[in-house]
């Protein structure tokens, strides 16, 4: 379902911490560690959520330990725990994976109708220019379902993602204003990060959230796109990018992991 015009160059760099800077520049995503590592039981890493956030204000992950849906809104870094509660996250907490950007969106429209899911997922395809390899997303508005997922802290040793995925606990919210934002990445870049769009939501009151599984928007969704052909990767010491673990990261495995 990628269509031709997302096969363009996403300039991918990875960097050590000791070379890590904040961006400054508009327009750049950044990652800590791979979607990879983290379906292989990576669930520690060294990164903190102050450092994460002189990376940008928008954006989704997880904690260590696995230990919820992380959420990051207007500069605001938030936890979604396994019943779908919304609790801040201290300056201190460290997260095994994430994704922000400082979002500067370049689109604004609103959405005409109430979509399903994946017409709403078209729709968006339709706003992102031509030859964006990835995208930044943020819609708000009312959306008449959310169902969500949220995942309990782990233990060591850990298990891979897609055995803890299976604990996971489904939710739906109903008739609830919010935030959906997240991002869409390419197919080549599967086992780095989720293909395809990656979602999470909180509600306005920030009492509930979670890692989106499907929706149905109300009318009148206001959409903001802010399209990214930059991304820089924070790689933990143990996690390389040509290790073969991340080749061995199947798209099925993303897809049960992280897929509705
Ligand atoms: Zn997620």
């Amino acid at each position: 379902m990628l269509d031709e015009r997302w096969i363009k160059s996403l300039h991918v760099e990875s960097m050590r911490r000791g070379d890590l800077h904040a961006e400054r520049e508009p327009h750049v995503l950044f990652q800590a560690s791979t979607i990879g590592a983290l379906l292989d039981g990576a669930f520690d890493g060294d990164l903190s959520f102050a450092e994460l956030a002189e990376h940008g204000d928008l954006g989704l992950g997880t904690l260590n330990r696995l230990d919820g849906e992380m959420i990051a809104l207007d500069g605001e870094f938030l936890r979604a725990d396994v019943e779908g509660r919304v609790h801040p996250i201290a300056a201190e907490a460290k997260t095994p994976f994430a994704v922000v950007t400082r979002f500067e969106p370049t689109i604004d429209a609103r959405i005409e109708g109430s979509l399903g899911h994946a017409e709403l997922l078209a729709r968006l395809d339709q706003l992102v220019p031509a030859g964006a390899s990835s995208c930044a997303v943020r819609l708000d508005g009312t959306f008449e379902l959310v169902r969500a997922r949220s995942v309990p802290a782990q233990r060591p040793p850990y298990r891979p993602l897609t055995e803890v995925v299976a604990e996971q606990n489904v939710f739906e919210l109903r008739d609830v204003v919010g935030t959906m934002l997240g991002f869409r990445f390419p197919a080549y870049v599967e086992g780095i990060e989720v293909a395809g769009y990656h979602l999470h939501f909180v509600s306005e009151d920030r009492s509930r959230g979670g890692h989106v599984l499907d929706s149905r928007a109300a009318e009148g969704l206001r959409a903001r796109l802010d399209p990214s052909d930059d991304l820089h990767i924070e790689l933990p010491p143990a996690i390389d990018l040509a290790d073969p673990d991340l080749a061995a990261a199947t798209h099925e495995a993303i897809v049960r992991a992280e897929g509705g």
